[in-house]
């Protein structure tokens, strides 16, 4: 046990020590599932874990609550690993404690996310003395690393005619999320034998980068397509490969190409000098930018032949990319995609892009054109993971009970919102679309770092609340 475990109110956080104790990292959450469920089953409750890891616990109606619709509560048991410096997340217990209001963990991320959505969860299911409609509680696996816990999540378990998603934080009531798809595409290059000259590399460094759902709208700049663009004016630049960006998720912001060149190398950088200072002026993001041209002294043996690069060059430069299309009510990006990597094998070239939309028939329509638009330069393209949208939903029983049960309590602010990122619950809603579903949860900040912390009177005003809502969505 340790000091938070007398923190109030003292149902929430004994489960939420508890889980700090027991290792539950993405994939490896089976000890920490079996320990819920044994609380769960000791209260007399019945639970069960499914074949994918899912824990489900089940509690009828309390009395006077029969004609009540039933309830669902979520939350993910996995946690993101991330540490100052090493750490065995798979053996080691978290350490948390309090520090300024907040509680913290001692050199790794605390698992907040989504660790104190099943301790909110599990303190009201096991509480005796709260009474509500019929409840269930649902407790996934692997949401920050793929979400098979609600892709095969069992749609009986859904039965019921609301869903509290308890990953959100404090902004407000998140009431729909974008779906997403990512692609790979793959180009066979033809090379010839190179022509004499100097070896150059060509590297497009210094952009912000970041989340392609959440920072897609920002023009913060594409290190692939500006390598891209460059290169096309430089066709004297036999080229030999192009690397760059780091995941399907993340803005590039770092790309590099190696050829040969008959030209002045200085003649090159005085070139790109003046590329970098008219991107400069076009996005104000991409102020770090730097575009260098320098020689090296390992001469590739073959170089691309001119039809394939200038393929390859003409698919970046014009793929669809950044915001598709803005749902001006929400003001949010409604359909974006994402230029993500390049990545030059000895026997093929690989592109992937991801595609985001609120709207799943939209994601379809816009994945289907980037794969015929790579087509049109020789790239056949194949379709990996999807997850579904929730489309937004601002109205409803359950948003308008939401809202009057948060101003009771003084929970701030009560403002529904959307976002251009996913969550488990486009999973839940493509299984059930009778649902209504809200996200929500206490302030915790700074997820996926060693920083990440939870307000801990943001805890006490988030378990009022739920108390006040569940036993207000009657008929
Ligand atoms: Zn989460």
């Amino acid at each position: 046990m340790s000091e938070i475990s007398q923190l109030m109110p003292q149902k929430v956080w004994k489960i939420f020590d508890l889980i700090c104790s027991i290792p539950h990292i993405s994939k490896h959450e089976a000890a920490l599932a079996a320990e819920l469920t044994k609380l769960a089953a000791n209260a007399g409750l019945s639970a069960v874990t499914d074949e994918t890891g899912n824990v489900i616990i089940k509690r009828p109606a309390a009395k006077g609550f029969e004609n009540f619709p039933t309830v669902i509560l979520q939350a993910h048991m996995d946690m993101v690993a991330a540490a100052t410096g090493e750490f065995d997340f798979i053996n080691c217990a978290i350490s948390p404690y309090v520090e300024n209001g907040w509680v913290k963990a001692r050199g790794t991320t605390l698992g907040a996310d989504d660790g104190i959505g099943v301790a909110h969860a599990l303190s009201l299911i096991l509480d005796r003395d709260f009474a509500c409609g019929p409840l269930t509680v649902i407790l996934t696996v692997d949401e920050e690393s793929g979400m098979s816990g609600a892709r095969n999540l069992a749609p009986e378990h859904l039965q019921g005619r609301y869903l509290l998603n308890l990953d959100g934080s404090d902004k407000g009531f998140c009431v729909g999320c974008a779906g997403g798809a990512r692609q790979e595409t793959t180009f066979i290059p033809e090379y010839e034998t190179a022509a004499s000259g100097k070896a150059v590399q060509i590297t497009v460094d210094g952009l912000p980068g970041g989340h392609s759902g959440i920072c897609i709208h920002d023009n913060r700049g594409n290190a692939l397509k500006i390598l891209a663009e460059f290169l096309d004016r430089e066709p004297d630049i036999r080229l030999n490969r192009i690397n760059g960006g780091t995941a399907d998720n993340a803005i590039p912001y770092f790309a590099e190409a190696v050829g040969i060149t008959g030209k002045d190398i200085g003649k090159l950088q005085a070139a790109a000098d003046a590329c970098t200072m008219l991107i400069k002026k076009e996005l104000p993001h991409a102020q770090n930018l730097t575009l260098t041209v320098k020689e090296i002294a390992d001469i590739p043996e073959k170089v691309w032949q001119k039809n394939f690069t200038s393929n390859l060059l003409n698919a970046m430069m014009l793929v669809p990319n950044e915001v598709i299309d803005f749902d001006d009510t929400l003001n949010i990006v409604k359909t974006s995609s994402n230029l993500a990597t390049i990545r030059t094998f000895d026997d093929k070239v690989v592109i992937r892009t991801s595609q985001r939309s609120l709207v799943d028939e939209d994601r379809e329509k816009i994945s289907a054109a980037i794969a015929t638009h790579f087509q049109l330069f020789n790239g056949e393209s194949e379709m990996g993971d999807i997850y579904p949208a929730t489309p937004p939903k601002m109205s409803g029983q359950l948003l308008q009970t939401t809202i009057e049960c948060a101003k009771k309590v003084g929970k701030t602010p009560v403002s529904p919102y959307a976002i251009h990122a996913g969550l488990e619950s486009g999973w839940f809603f493509m299984k059930n679309p009778d649902l209504e579903i809200i996200t929500c949860g206490p302030d915790h900040i700074d997820l996926h770092t060693p920083e990440e912390r939870l307000n801990i009177a943001s805890v006490g005003e988030f378990d009022r609340f739920l108390r006040e809502l569940l036993p207000a969505l009657g008929n």
